[in-house]
């Protein structure tokens, strides 16, 4: 049967060993936990060109929003695991990451149509403290609807140990592609609500593993919503300028998500469940939406929100530093309470 690699049972003690014996690869950056933002896209050029133009602007979101909170990147567009391919791939990218990586504590997967829309906010990250798994969802959801929604793979934190290279294991076995793939599809719509019938897709299978293995694995898996770790872009995107006019950057929430997800849009490859237009346009809403929180620093936004253009916010300045410590994003002002 597939599996991801030879078994590894002690990974906790291992790299344990190895942080103490590396000091010049601290597990903490800033005092907080290192983290490590992976995406990534096909090996190949999109179908619709226009779509590595998104893809770009995705991957400079991400530039931007990790900068700012001392965050590290991986850009992959390798198929490491050739039955893995398409999302599926994201698995053996993880494993691999977690196993190279050991001074990184938590593995942070975004795709690559989910964008950063608030550059303000963090992800409490002390909040899983005893926890393995953060993914966006909904316990109801999963236990009571056993809905194929009830959580979103588009956007998840797994905490490099032993437990993660587990699930990583129980998870996998549905991905290789052909029929094994096929025939895990056919049980994975029988068995979640909503779901239609096609292969399977990991987010269905994570959702079902969960639901059928709730003893097993769920009391690590922080299943988060007070926040958008992801949020569904269709509720979103028309709002941003509501946002703007009562709310700022930092709530995370609907009043300003930290993730807008363009679930359902597929502008690089040949279909998707929304017309290409809404989804190029409401994706360059969020970009700017996002773009102008880094561009503030600098004195400048975007005209619109549908633009690529942008305008000088404030004057010139000889005192420039007055400047930095208001709108740097990194030195928030002093707060009164
Ligand atoms: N992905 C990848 N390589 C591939 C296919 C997908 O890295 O060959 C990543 C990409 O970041 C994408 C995510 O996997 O956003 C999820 O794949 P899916 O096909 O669900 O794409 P989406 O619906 O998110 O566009
Ligand atoms: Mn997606």
């Amino acid at each position: 049967t597939y599996s991801l690699g030879p078994k590894i049972k002690n990974w906790n003690e291992e790299r344990e060993i190895w942080l103490q014996t590396h000091p010049q690869f601290p597990r903490t950056v800033n005092n907080k936990p290192r983290m490590l933002l992976v995406t990534g896209s096909p090996p190949n050029p999109c179908d619709n060109p226009i779509g590595d133009h998104y893809l770009l602007k995705s991957i400079k979101n991400k530039i931007d929003y990790c900068r700012i909170h001392g965050i590290e990147i991986v850009y992959n567009m390798a198929h490491l695991d050739r039955e893995l391919a398409g999302y599926w791939a994201k698995l053996p990218l993880i494993r691999r990451l977690m196993l190279s990586h050991p001074e990184v504590e938590w593995i942070w997967w975004m795709d690559s149509d989910a964008l950063f829309t608030d550059m303000v906010f963090e992800i409490p990250v002390r909040k899983y403290d005893g926890f393995n798994l953060v993914v966006h969802g909904y316990p109801d959801l999963m236990f009571n609807q056993n809905s194929w929604i009830a959580l979103n793979t588009g956007s998840f934190l797994f905490r490099n140990c032993q437990w993660s290279l587990d699930l990583l294991d129980a998870w996998a076995p549905m991905g290789p592609k052909g029929p094994i793939r096929d025939e895990a599809g056919k049980v994975l719509t029988a068995n979640l609500k909503g779901r239609p019938a096609f292969e399977a897709d990991d987010q269905s299978a994570l959702i079902y593993l969960l639901i059928s293995k709730k003893d097993e694995w769920m009391d690590k898996v922080f299943l988060e919503n007070s926040y958008y770790l992801h949020g569904y872009w269709a509720g979103l995107v028309d709002r941003y300028e509501e946002m703007i006019d009562k709310y700022h950057p930092g709530l995370g929430d609907e009043r300003w998500p930290f993730v807008t997800h363009f679930v359902g849009c597929k502008p690089c490859g040949s279909y998707g469940d929304y017309p290409v237009e809404r989804c190029l346009s409401s994706m360059e809403r969020a970009f700017n939406f996002a773009d102008n929180q880094v561009l503030n620093l600098y004195g400048f936004r975007h005209k619109a929100l549908l633009s690529p253009k942008i305008k000088r916010i404030r004057n010139e300045t000889v005192k420039p530093l007055e400047y930095v410590d208001q709108f740097d994003i990194r030195r928030p002002p002093v707060q009164k309470d």
